[in-house]
């Protein structure tokens, strides 16, 4: 399923560019992926919402059925607003003072909990009247296996598997009900292998957690972004867990659910980014075109250097050639150097592919420009789903004092 240039082209001739441009659609056939993959198993799926929480996305995935994983109180409210009931809501903050945590608590969501001294408290505070989960750094190393070291823990996130003893020395004297186990790793599965293995990892610890009812293991559900990309064979992947667990659940005697946390495997693909060719400019050794963007609407190539698949929609018969395109942006933000485009000339529209995930949700307003609109295609017919900002925008929350 994929949004026709036709579509892109009338969303920005009626709403301008430039403009993000999401097709629900996709997003169900990718959880539909997911589901059917991994059928033979327990599991739940949290859409990681901070991809995409355009309060219309947010209330399409619950509409499907699928749960959400929020990073921070505001967008727990915003999964509410949506229509999420507490139970399908997981909290999984980093870093945030103890407050933000109990506000979570007090809304009745899954409470995962990432640091030593905040796990300390909430034992302190709550014993076991309030269920957790405890989210583990398993030290999986990215390139093929994993490898708990001590030599190599320089990542902020989770409680090190290394500090078991400490955390079961908290359990015991407070009581804490630990019913879920979390690990996020981050990194894109391109070799499922590495994945099972710290799934191994994790089903040893869990060993120690006699209230378990779940193991979350996050995402790294990877798409593909350029056209001989892999994607995770979520299939093979969810036969292989399925056996996994099924044999577990024997050797323990219980059931236990499994969680997943996509983000970018089910909005990625479903989002478009069209702009608009400015100018065209040759310079000595370079033929760029300035688009009117810039890494203040999509800052995934230059933060990350990403790469997004660019089309000129309004040239596509026109002879390819090489440019570099860049925004026009007062700092240097390349989007793409030396792609075959067909040829662009003046206000042709360019499109970036896989723009979902962490498009407009990492924009800013920088330069003083405005937001770009986002647009909806809900069975073939476009929604506008957020204004463009305006210029009084800039200056919504500025207190004048002189
Ligand atoms: C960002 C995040 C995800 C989603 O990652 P994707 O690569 O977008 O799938 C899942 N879980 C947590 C805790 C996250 O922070």
């Amino acid at each position: 399923m994929a949004l026709s240039n036709e579509q892109l082209i009338a969303a920005a001739n009626e709403f301008g560019t430039p403009v993000y441009v999401y097709e629900a659609e996709k997003i169900a056939e990718q959880y539909n992926k997911l589901t059917t993959a991994f059928s033979k198993t327990n599991a739940r799926f949290f859409y990681a919402c901070k991809a995409l929480t355009n309060i219309n996305i947010l209330k399409y995935v619950q509409s499907l059925g699928a749960n959400i994983d929020c990073v921070s109180i505001y967008e727990v409210r915003l999964a509410l607003k949506a229509g999420f009931t507490p139970d399908r809501i997981m909290f999984t903050p980093n870093c945030v003072d103890f407050e933000e945590i109990v506000a979570g608590k007090d809304l009745g969501v899954h409470v995962n909990i990432d640091n030593i001294p905040m796990l300390e408290e909430f034992g302190n505070t709550f014993g076991n009247s309030y269920p957790i989960c405890i989210r583990l750094n398993p030290h999986i190393m990215a390139g093929g296996n994993y490898k708990i070291s001590t030599g190599h823990i320089d990542s902020k996130f989770g409680i090190s598997i290394h500090q078991l003893r400490h955390v079961e020395r908290i359990i015991e004297s407070t009581k804490l009900n630990v019913v879920g186990l979390h690990m996020h790793t981050g990194s894109e599965i391109k070799d499922i292998n590495v994945f099972l293995e710290g799934l191994d990892v994790m089903l040893d610890i869990a060993k120690r957690f006699p209230n378990l009812t779940f193991i979350d293991l996050g995402s790294g559900f990877k798409v593909p972004y350029k056209e001989d990309d892999v994607a995770t064979d979520v299939d093979q992947l969810g036969s292989r867990v399925a056996k996994i667990f099924n044999d577990y659940q024997k050797e323990i005697g219980k059931e236990l659910e499994v969680w997943f946390e996509p983000g970018k495997y089910l909005v990625s693909e479903c989002g478009y980014f069209v702009v608009k060719a400015n100018v065209i400019k040759t310079t000595t050794a370079t033929v760029f075109v300035g688009v009117n963007s810039g890494f203040n609407h999509l800052i995934r190539p230059m933060f990350y250097e990403a790469y997004h698949f660019i089309e000129n929609i309004s040239n596509l018969s026109g002879p390819e050639r090489i440019y570099t395109v860049v925004g026009n942006i007062c700092e240097t933000d390349t989007f793409a150097w030396d792609r075959k485009i067909n040829e662009v000339r003046e206000n042709d529209l360019l499109v970036f592919h896989n723009a979902g995930a962490y498009g407009f949700e990492m924009s800013s307003n920088f330069n003083s420009r405005l937001k770009p609109a986002e647009v909806l295609y809900l069975n073939n017919k476009a929604h506008l789903i957020r204004k463009r900002d305006t210029f009084e925008d800039l200056l919504k929350n500025e207190i004048e004092v002189l």
